[in-house]
């Protein structure tokens, strides 16, 4: 444990004292802007870090468990052991956080980790190889640069564990090479996420919150609401409320505001750019490739058959796609690929948990977006399409542990044993039913 909190309170001081240096390669990397560097790439990796610190001690422990009759005199524990080696292969959208996190838990569950860090953010990979190594252990901790190419090399080697984050289709890619050696992994991918608002809403305070999970990071977040769905009376009345949210956050002109992203790279914008002909243009729609600038976009009246609604957008471009009633909703979202996030809109709490109990999704927050992230109290994760495992938190340290169930038994006593050895009779079955069965509670013994 000294030797785990001494390598975490090292991870500590690397964010601290590389604070600025994460924040301008991130600027240099995707003008992303200080206040979204600063709260996703530094103090959510900071809460991590100081929960898991808070909590080592407890979370190592072995965990008595109940026992039968006949072992009242032993011990049953589950012993919380480290897997052996990981490899962590991380995104370039939040480079820091996406490696930073599940490292924390899999120092402190005990592993030895390789982490390979996104070759998309340049400026960014080149930080974490140069200064992440001079606070860690070099013996157990290492930074791997490079693409596709060094992660397939990497990925031959047989590891005891493997934490990808990424895209579905590079997910799969992953999990081929893990299923040769049979290494436990988990997948945390991406996907489109719906976000239902239902005609009862404060429609100022759902524009708000939407605009701020599409645009945040220029839409480049993998739980971001991906499209909304509501009726047309709704989309009537949200797209001047997203106009007006999208002019407080970024001014007139979001290309001049220091608040607005850009694209990570000229294949993202070309790929982004190309899904605007989808629907009508209701707001924004400019682009500059230049810049790998392009507005924070509301298309209207899109159609499931349009470009938007065909990948997950992974840009400023929101499409609005009319339902007809939250039903209607509800079977669009369920005839669809479960998303790693799932939002809805409503005063009605009614129709919040109906939204919740009749879908599935990686996980959900109601009248908001992206906030659920924050709690490190939540498990975080994907499920089907959108990824496999889960963490954050306790979640990440329970990740990278393997849960050893241990029985350690007393050496004398042997009368007690003595009705499991042959020769079996029945009185000795009646002897060992009566030690190990589980009965049903409430049910009558006497009967
Ligand atoms: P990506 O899948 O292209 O790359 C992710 C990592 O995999 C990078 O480090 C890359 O070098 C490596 N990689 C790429 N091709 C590889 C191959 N053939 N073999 C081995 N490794 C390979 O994803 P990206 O473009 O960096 O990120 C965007 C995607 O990530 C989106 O789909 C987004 O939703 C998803 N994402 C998910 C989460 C989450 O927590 N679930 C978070 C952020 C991003």
């Amino acid at each position: 444990m000294e030797y785990r909190i001494a390598q975490l309170e090292a991870l500590g001081r690397f964010l601290d004292e590389k604070k600025q240096d994460i924040m301008e390669a991130t600027a240099l990397d995707m003008h992303k802007p200080f206040f979204e560097a600063y709260f996703t790439d530094f103090l959510l990796c900071k809460n991590e870090l100081n929960d898991t610190l808070n909590n080592l001690c407890c979370w190592m422990k072995d965990e008595h468990v109940d026992k039968s009759l006949v072992m009242q005199l032993d011990s049953a524990f589950i012993r919380k052991d480290p897997y052996g080696v990981v490899l962590i292969i991380s995104p370039w959208n939040y480079p820091i956080h996406l490696f930073l996190v599940p490292l924390i838990g899999a120092i402190a569950a005990g592993n030895c980790v390789i982490v390979k860090p996104s070759e998309t953010t340049k400026h960014t990979e080149k930080l974490v190889a140069e200064s992440l190594p001079c606070y860690l252990d070099k013996d157990c901790y290492a930074v791997v640069t490079g693409a596709v190419e060094e992660s397939t090399k990497l990925l031959e080697n047989k590891f005891d564990y493997i934490f990808f984050t990424g895209s579905p289709r590079v997910g799969k890619i992953i999990m081929t090479a893990a299923a040769k050696h049979l290494t436990p992994l988990t997948l945390e991918l991406g996907g489109k996420n719906p976000c239902y608002i239902s005609d009862c809403c404060d429609v100022h305070n759902a524009a708000r919150r939407v605009a701020w999970g599409r645009f945040f990071n220029a839409g480049q977040t993998c739980i971001a609401p991906d499209y909304v769905l509501c009726s047309v009376e709704m989309q009537e009345k949200l797209i001047p409320a997203l106009r007006k949210a999208i002019t407080e956050f970024y001014g007139p002109n979001p290309k001049e505001s220091p608040d607005f992203a850009r694209i990570v790279g000229d294949k993202q914008f070309r790929r982004i750019q190309a899904l605007l002909c989808s629907g009508r243009v209701a707001i924004g729609g400019q682009a500059d490739e230049k810049e790998r600038y392009i507005a924070p976009t509301v298309l209207a009246d899109v159609k499931p058959s349009d470009p938007a609604m065909q990948e997950e957008i992974f840009g400023p471009i929101l499409p609005i796609v009319v339902v007809a009633n939250m039903d209607e909703a509800i079977d669009f979202i369920n005839a669809r690929p479960r998303p790693l996030a799932l939002y809805v809109f409503s005063c009605d709490n009614k129709v919040v948990n109906h939204v919740l109990e009749r879908t599935s999704s990686g996980g959900f927050c109601g009248n908001d977006t992206l906030m659920h992230v924050t709690l490190t109290s939540l498990p975080f994760g994907g499920i089907g399409n959108s990824g496999l495992g889960k963490y954050h938190g306790k979640f990440t340290f329970d990740t990278f542990t393997h849960y050893r169930g241990c029985l350690h038994r007393c050496m004398g006593l042997e009368a007690i044993n003595c009705p499991r050895y042959p020769p079996y009779n029945q009185q000795k079955l009646g002897l060992m039913t009566t030690a190990f069965e589980i009965k049903r509670k409430g049910m009558c013994t006497l009967l």
